[in-house]
């Protein structure tokens, strides 16, 4: 089962209350945030008003919206929230959606020319997200660092799982086929739309307990050798120390000629970066761009794979669609999905 995060609105004043105007009609806020001691039982639009000092003692995952206008501040907050909370916590700034989707005096304005293809919804602007690391200002690297046209404001999904969602939908048959399907990390919509072929034996794995049907390892999993036509794992391999054995792992359990669809930030401007002595997460943050990654793709990430006897296909934004409809839909254009083929056992 999905567990729920709590969900806060850093900023009860004018900026807070727009975008909780926004939010209201698809999304149910547990509290607004103020930096300063709110009166006792204050509330806002009925929700009530907590300190910064009381949202970091409530236990359990959170979500932060940071509805301020002024960047500085928020990044400030931003800083301070990540060195407090010890939690699973996501932190979106909102000042651009504010003012992008300005709110009328009657009600919410949630239209526009962006497009989530997962939700289907229409809004004028995502949410910005990402952190902003030294490394990304050194490398370009794909998926990783500060975006500003991240997250659609209706479902959550990122830039990523939507062009992955695109993948899936146009470039694979899985909405069609009867067959096994295991889901590493599995995204909400991406899980959905899996879900509705009905002919599909769907497993979800997470290395975490209670984050999908089944704990499992990728380095040792758990199910029959040539069990499966799809299996999926975005972002997961990045954090994986041994790689080979992921990848021998992930073949054993295809079938021949079954799919592994994968995905991990790819830095563009060198090769692959490990090095098993970078342990602490201030180390890796700094070396890898997250506290949690044991390597960085580079440009070699192909030949990389087609190493170990997998037939690659490649699909990035920039070479399958135009300019105006990776806006649109906001991709990053050099997204990469990697969708390799078991060709022999
Ligand atoms: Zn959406």
């Amino acid at each position: 089962m999905e567990k729920r995060a709590l969900k806060f609105i850093y900023g009860a004043g004018k900026y807070g209350q727009l975008l909780f105007q926004c939010f209201t009609p698809f999304m149910h806020i547990d509290y607004f945030v103020q930096t300063e001691e709110p009166e006792r039982g204050a509330e806002v639009k009925g929700i009530p008003v907590i300190s910064f000092e009381e949202m970091i003692r409530i236990e359990g995952d959170k979500i932060v919206f940071i509805a301020i206008g002024d960047k500085r501040i928020s990044q400030e907050i931003e800083r301070n929230i990540y060195r407090a909370d010890s939690t699973n916590i996501e932190v979106y700034y909102c000042g651009n959606f504010i003012a992008d989707n300005l709110v009328t005096r009657r009600k919410p304005y949630l239209a526009g020319d962006k497009h989530c293809i997962i939700c289907k919804s229409n809004f004028k602007e995502f949410l910005p997200m990402g952190i902003q690391e030294e490394i990304f200002n050194r490398h370009h690297i794909i998926g990783g660092g500060y975006r500003s046209n991240c997250i659609c404001p209706c479902c959550g999904a990122g830039d990523r799982e939507r062009w992955f969602y695109y993948v899936l939908q146009n470039k694979t048959d899985i909405s069609e086929i009867s067959g096994r399907v295991l889901h590493f990390a599995p995204e909400r919509g991406i899980m959905e739309y899996i879900k509705q072929n009905k002919k599909i034996d769907y497993y979800t794995a997470d290395i975490v307990m209670g984050q999908a049907m089944h704990v499992t390892d990728i380095t040792d999993i758990q199910y029959r050798d040539n069990t499966f036509d799809y299996v999926i794992c975005n972002h997961v391999m990045e954090h994986v120390a041994d790689e080979k054995r992921a990848v021998e792992e992930v073949k054993r359990v295809l079938k021949k000629n079954g799919k592994w669809i994968f995905s991990f930030p790819i830095c563009t401007d060198m090769t692959t970066y490990e090095d098993s002595a970078i342990i602490s997460p201030e180390a890796r943050l700094k070396a890898y761009g997250q506290i949690d990654h044991v390597r960085l793709y580079g440009s070699d990430y192909k030949a990389r794979f087609e190493k170990y006897g997998l037939e690659l296909q490649i699909y990035s934004p920039e070479r399958e669609i135009d300019a105006t409809d990776i806006s649109k839909y906001g991709f990053i254009e050099d997204d990469v999905i990697i969708v390799a083929i078991k060709k022999s056992n």
